[in-house]
């Protein structure tokens, strides 16, 4: 048994055919006198294909019953014109066989509306209710878009680690991985033989702390110096206590890095990234979009049109604080030069002044990493983030330090250790080349996309703080 007919084809089919099979599960279910409509959904679609089974059907009085939402089936029959205006074809079924019942009193996926928080709990079956269906066709597409993108470009596909042994990957959020037993502990002996609290991770799996991946970036530079321009496309996972909209503990994310590429080939890359991955997803995806415009979020449509068809805003933070200030507003997060912009003063610049995605670039040094490139004012880095209206930041990047020296200075002055970043600054001594790239939150873009407003309902199976149940 191996269905070619998706419903999907069979939607697009321009003429009547006979004997077609079908499967699929079915969605809702009327009866009347002498006939029953089903809608039966595969997956394929958003779509649904109606199925008209007469009470002449063999065993009709029989199956009619067992013929739920949610029951899986297999029909045989044709595919006519329809005589209702919904749908330009339906199936008369010959016959109807089922293939799994699905006990009305039990099912939850009944007729009516679920919230998408109770949505979570049954993360197993969810998939199958039409907006996280629409969700995970529309990441399908995007994946595709993403990796088509790149490789039009000449861009290689890079696999960074999932565990990292290297201290060096931006501390705080990192999850640990280790095989020694919570319970017993190795502590370290001092010169008396006296236990200290400090752990001997040369007991440990790795020989020494390892930890999740909070990025490939670093890895993502190597590559880039060797083979041009590299991109990764993978895990990640980062550790965040606060509960946000916006952040999961593991996600997906893309990372471009290029060799011989400053930060204007960095944004004019990303800007057309996110414009390539918003029209294709438009065009693959028309019915998933349109059903997130009727269901979800009204402006989705316009929303990705002003994306596509302006050129992204170009401005300095020290522009965007200034716009704050004068703004009138008052932020929870109070605005002074020097600051973290806050999601609230992103969305602010994005959605109230500029109504279309901004790039912000030359960060005050002290708020971003160590490996950013130095302005000549010696105070800003050539940092460069991408907001969009409704959800701020989407992508982070830069161009790279790639003067040993300076490098090397910043790494002091970040209180960060240098014999930990020893091969990461050996790039910097042997045939070092300016470098640039960027890091998109794979979840962010797809919640921008449909217009789903919380993260966790853009991922098959969401990880966040106190979360993992799927
Ligand atoms: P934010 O300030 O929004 O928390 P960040 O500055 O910590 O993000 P970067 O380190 O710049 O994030 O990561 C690059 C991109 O990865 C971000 O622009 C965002 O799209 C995405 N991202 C970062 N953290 C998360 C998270 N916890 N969940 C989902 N996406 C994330
Ligand atoms: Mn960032």
């Amino acid at each position: 048994m191996y269905n070619t007919n998706s419903i999907k084809e069979i939607l697009n089919y321009t003429e009547e055919k006979t004997g077609l099979t079908v499967y699929g599960w079915i969605r809702t279910k009327r009866e009347s006198k002498t006939f029953s409509f089903i809608e039966l959904n595969d997956g394929s679609t958003i779509q649904n294909l109606q199925i008209i089974i007469n009470d002449t059907v063999p065993g009709y009085s029989d199956t009619i019953s067992t013929l739920t939402t949610g029951a899986s089936v297999e029909v045989v029959g044709n595919l006519v014109a329809s005589q209702g205006g919904k749908q330009k074809f339906e199936i008369q079924a010959q016959s109807v066989k089922v293939l799994g019942v699905a006990s009305p009193d039990e099912y939850p996926l009944q007729k009516k509306k679920h919230t998408l928080e109770y949505l979570r709990e049954i993360g197993h079956l969810r998939p199958r209710t039409n907006t996280i269906a629409a969700v995970l066709r529309v990441r399908n597409a995007a994946c595709f878009a993403i990796h088509t993108f790149f490789q039009e470009r000449g861009f290689n596909y890079i696999q960074t680690p999932v565990i990292t042994a290297s201290d060096c990957e931006g501390a705080g959020q990192m999850f640990q991985v280790t095989t020694l037993e919570l319970e017993k502990i190795p502590f370290i002996k001092d010169s008396n033989g006296k236990t200290t609290n400090e752990i001997d991770y040369s007991k440990d799996f790795f020989g020494k702390k390892a930890g999740l991946t909070v990025s490939g970036q670093l890895e993502g530079e190597i590559m880039a110096t060797a083979l041009g321009k590299i991109y990764t496309f993978g895990p990640t996972f980062r550790a965040e206590h606060s509960n946000t909209t916006r952040h999961l503990a593991e996600f997906w994310m893309i990372e471009p890095e290029m060799a011989f590429c400053d930060i204007f080939g960095n944004m004019d890359l990303a800007e057309k990234f996110v414009k390539s991955i918003v029209s294709y997803v438009m065009k693959e995806c028309k019915d998933d979009l349109d059903f997130f415009t009727q269901y979800i979020s009204p402006d989705l449509m316009s929303n990705l049109a002003v994306v596509i068809e302006n050129k992204f805003e170009r401005i300095t933070y020290t522009d965007a604080v200034d716009i704050l200030l004068k703004s009138g507003v008052k932020f929870e997060y109070p605005v002074q030069w020097g600051i973290d912009l806050q999601s609230e003063h992103e969305k602010y610049i994005t959605e109230v002044v500029y109504k279309k995605p901004v790039i912000v670039t030359g960060y005050p040094k002290e708020i971003k990493a160590f490996y950013m490139k130095l302005n000549d004012d010696g105070k800003t880095v050539r940092a460069m983030d991408i907001l969009v209206p409704r959800l701020g930041e989407i992508i982070g990047g830069s161009e790279r330090e790639d003067n040993y020296e300076k490098l090397c200075a910043r790494i002091k002055e970040c209180g960060l250790n240098e014999e930990d970043y020893w091969w990461y600054l050996e790039l910097r001594k042997f045939g070092s080349v300016p470098h640039a790239g960027f890091g998109l939150g794979f979840e962010r873009l797809i919640q921008f996309i449909t217009g789903m407003q919380n993260i966790r309902d853009v991922i098959a199976f969401p990880r966040a703080f106190k979360t993992a149940e799927f």
